[in-house]
């Protein structure tokens, strides 16, 4: 369909904000080389210009961050819960002033629109701060004894798909309860979470509370194996979480795992067509449908099947895929080769496999990586886009008749993280979602997040919840007589 209008081009200005040529490591609240000298380049996405070179962290480095993180635990978490709140509003506050920047990093180094890193990851990142500053002096309120104590050191591992809310979702609920942390963010997104760091100085928080070491599944790798961790939160793909489980089984460290998903997005015959369109092209094309709780199997009932698929073709015809800095844009770019190639293979095998592939026209930037919306029809349980994370812009939609099978299908899968489901019925709301094997499950809405609201998954989408008064637990040891859990 030929757009009613052109959109005259609106980019945001990248000159809000300042990208050195290099940064090392933060470690004891100091910028500083890696021990082995060694750097990666990190790239915009959506033009692979090299944005800067960052410092490879080593196992040596690791150790110094882990060391680092210990030394400042001692006063850290003997600080009343009133004081470590004033660091964490501060943090939250300093969020909300550079936002603008942030956003702007972010997109570069990620790819995704400034529309999201604007309006949804930053005030989110800003109001985890914000929520987890507000716990910090109630955690006897918890339910979790009348004095539970931090574990200690927390090694976070994150990904790249949101790498500012997910240093948010590590770092908040952490220091709110005593903690000090070794973070390292996904080598394809460091820069958002460096300039964070500037961010911890800016706020004066102590030396080494907040650690980020660069680099990639090897330094990974050293900080989950690092004797002198006592939490690893992760959020990542199944393979590495499975990894990281096998590392550390038969030690006393604790794990939260944030992993993959598949989650199923059902649309009953009485939902109200137009809004579930709204919510289905929420669910995969948010973020370039790289988001582990996306809503990439559309289970749609019989009857109501063709009329949402022409709507939502329709509707797809419309989206704006391109210049991630511009604010009319909606799908920016992938955010790596790697990414690019997984995706385009996955689609290749829905094709191999018989379902039927469609995409709206659209014009791709002829640099960068790039993939047009895609939807497949025709797909049943057995096919590997139905089963396999394809964690892009690819869309599977399969049928089915009746609430039972529609709950059936849902749970078909090796992972548990999401679910939506639209109904004008609030009985079938509650009868389906109690029914339903995932850790969240929305109704007539997708992927809204709340940092009140707890998050986490059943099965291979991992364990542990993050968000909410639930991750509070996973950085605490209760004081109930029992002990240790
Ligand atoms: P994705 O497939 O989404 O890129 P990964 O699980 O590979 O997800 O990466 C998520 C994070 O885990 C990244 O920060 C990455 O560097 C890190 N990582 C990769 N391999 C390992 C590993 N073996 N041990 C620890 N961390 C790892």
């Amino acid at each position: 369909m030929a757009s009613v209008f052109e959109y005259a081009p609106a980019p945001e200005s990248r000159a809000v904000v300042d990208i050195a040529p290099s940064y090392g490591l933060f470690i004891d609240g100091e910028f500083t080389e890696a021990a082995g000298g060694k750097v990666f380049k990190t790239v915009s996405p959506s033009t692979e210009e090299v944005l800067a070179e960052v410092a490879q962290a080593s196992a040596e480095d690791i150790d110094r961050a882990v060391k680092a993180a210990r030394k400042a635990f001692g006063k850290w978490s003997a600080l009343p819960g009133t004081e470590r709140a004033k660091y964490l509003f501060r943090i939250a506050r300093i969020i909300q002033e550079r936002s603008r920047e942030l956003a702007v990093l972010e997109t570069l180094d990620n790819g995704k629109p400034i529309r999201e890193t604007r309006d949804t990851d930053l005030p989110l990142v800003a109001a985890h701060f914000f929520y987890y500053a507000g716990w910090a002096d109630k955690l006897g309120h918890a339910g979790l004894g009348a004095d539970p104590r931090p574990l200690g050191v927390a090694g976070q591992i994150i990904p790249w798909n949101f790498p500012l809310l997910m240093l948010a979702w590590k770092i908040a609920p952490a220091l709110a309860t005593g903690n000090t942390v070794v973070l390292k963010p996904a080598e394809t997104t460091p820069l958002s979470a460096l300039f964070f760091a500037d961010i911890c100085r800016q706020a004066g928080l102590p030396k080494g509370v907040v650690n980020i070491v660069t680099g990639d599944g090897g330094t990974g790798a050293a900080l989950v194996s690092h004797p002198d961790i006592d939490k690893i939160a992760f959020t990542g793909s199944t393979a590495v979480g499975k990894a990281i489980a096998r590392e550390i089984a038969g030690t006393d460290k604790r794990a939260t795992l944030e992993l993959g998903g598949k989650g199923a997005n059902i649309v009953f015959d009485d939902a109200p067509v137009d809004q579930a369109v709204e919510g289905i092209v929420t669910g995969i094309f948010f973020n370039q449908g790289q988001v582990c709780c996306a809503g990439s199997r559309l289970l749609v009932q019989e009857s109501v099947h063709d009329e949402v698929l022409e709507s939502l073709k329709r509707r797809l015809s419309t989206l704006r895929v391109g210049d991630p800095l511009d604010k009319n844009t909606d799908l920016g770019a992938i955010n790596s080769a790697e990414q690019l190639a997984r995706i385009t293979a996955l689609a290749e095998t829905g094709e191999a496999e018989g379902a039927e592939r469609w995409s709206p026209a659209c014009d791709l930037p002829s640099s960068g990586y790039w993939f047009a919306p895609t939807l497949f029809t025709n797909v049943t349980q057995a096919h590997t886009i139905a089963r396999d994370e394809i964690f892009g812009p690819v869309l599977s939609v399969l049928t089915f008749r009746t609430p039972e099978e529609a709950v059936a299908k849902a749970n078909n899968t090796q992972y548990g993280l999401s679910a939506g489901i639209w109904t004008e019925k609030g009985s079938r709301i509650l009868a389906v979602a109690a029914r339903l094997r995932a850790g969240v499950v929305w109704a007539n809405t997708f992927n809204k997040f709340d940092p009140t609201s707890p998050f986490g998954g059943y099965k291979e989408s991992g364990y542990g919840r993050e968000g909410g008064r639930h991750g509070l637990e996973a950085y605490l040891a209760p004081s109930s007589p029992e002990g240790e859990r």
